[in-house]
């Protein structure tokens, strides 16, 4: 499971903390201290490591906090806190057009797991009373949109798709023709993935994007990728911008940097978890429950 490795340190530092008593500004410094490295072992991106512990610290080392009657404990909060802030704060939804489609790309790297992920979204979003299309947009793997058939299948939910002889932008365009004429209220397009990020992959995105008009471009990274996942995300961000992530694969993740350094760098939240291979495996991303997952 994610974080376990960090949570194992952070809750042996804190430990130590708490079993102190009175504690002064050198017990705190030599704390934090192996919190950045636990949190760099995690694969915490550097600079947003840094960030972490110098506000921390700030807010920790003084008397407010350092003469209270539970140091220890107020130092964890102050931990908690920040890494709740890091994690985006509070929950990040996915909005719905209040009337008509609501359109939402979802875009990604092959292997991250995009396709199952739209399935498990669609049936998350069908749980909550709304109608949900998948539209096939991968053309260049055969396999692709047989795999999306077989997940929409699963989860009792319509695929559209035109095979694979025709342009994606066609096919999106049909798919949310086709939403409209059978009263669906939300279009999912699982659009085409790409070993790794070009031209040709972003130029098709920003034109189904152009055509669409989204609400929501959700990017599918891979926990398991670390900071692989975090640029990916800047790439995807930067060239198309992003409206959430989803991030997946956190169930075989054990150092969580990815799902602890993306906010920060792209300043986009995550929204989803993906926490196995069963299609009913995706979690809203809640970060409060994430830092506690982590202080234990
Ligand atoms: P795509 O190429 O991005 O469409 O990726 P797929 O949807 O085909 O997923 C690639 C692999 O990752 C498949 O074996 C999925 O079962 C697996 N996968 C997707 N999401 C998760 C997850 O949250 N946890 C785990 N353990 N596996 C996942």
């Amino acid at each position: 499971m994610a974080f376990d490795q960090l949570s194992t340190k952070l809750q042996d530092v804190f430990k130590q903390l708490k079993s102190k008593g009175k504690l002064s500004d050198k017990d705190v410094k030599l704390a934090l201290r192996e919190v950045k490295l636990a949190l760099l072992e995690a694969d915490v991106n550097f600079k947003v490591v840094k960030q972490f512990i110098k506000t921390i610290e700030e807010r920790a080392v003084g008397t407010e906090v350092l003469e209270s009657l539970t140091p220890g404990q107020q130092v964890i909060k102050i931990v908690n806190d920040e890494l709740v802030a890091l994690m985006g704060g509070t929950q990040s939804k996915i909005t719905f057009a209040s009337k008509g489609i609501t359109p939402i790309m979802m875009v990604g790297l092959q292997g991250a797991g995009k396709t199952t992920t739209s399935g498990k979204l669609a049936a998350l979003i069908k749980s909550q009373g709304k109608r949900p299309l998948l539209v096939g947009c991968d053309v260049y793997r055969p396999a692709a949109i047989d795999q999306l058939m077989k997940v929409g299948k699963q989860v009792n939910i319509p695929v559209f798709s035109l095979g694979t002889d025709h342009n994606p932008v066609d096919i999106a365009k049909a798919g949310m023709e086709y939403a409209r004429e059978n009263n669906f209220d939300v279009v999912l397009l699982d659009t085409a993935g790409r070993l790794h990020i070009d031209e040709v992959l972003m130029d098709e995105l920003k034109f189904i994007k152009a055509e669409v008009k989204p609400r929501e471009i959700l990017l599918v990274v891979d926990a398991m990728t670390g900071q692989d996942a975090v640029n990916v995300a800047e790439s995807f961000n930067e060239a198309l911008g992003i409206d959430g992530i989803v991030m997946t694969k956190l169930d075989s993740d054990n150092r969580g940097g990815a799902a602890l350094s993306v906010k920060a760098v792209t300043n986009k939240p995550i929204k989803y978890a993906g926490m196995g291979e069963k299609l009913s495996d995706l979690e809203p991303f809640h970060p409060e429950r994430m830092a506690s997952r982590i202080l234990g």
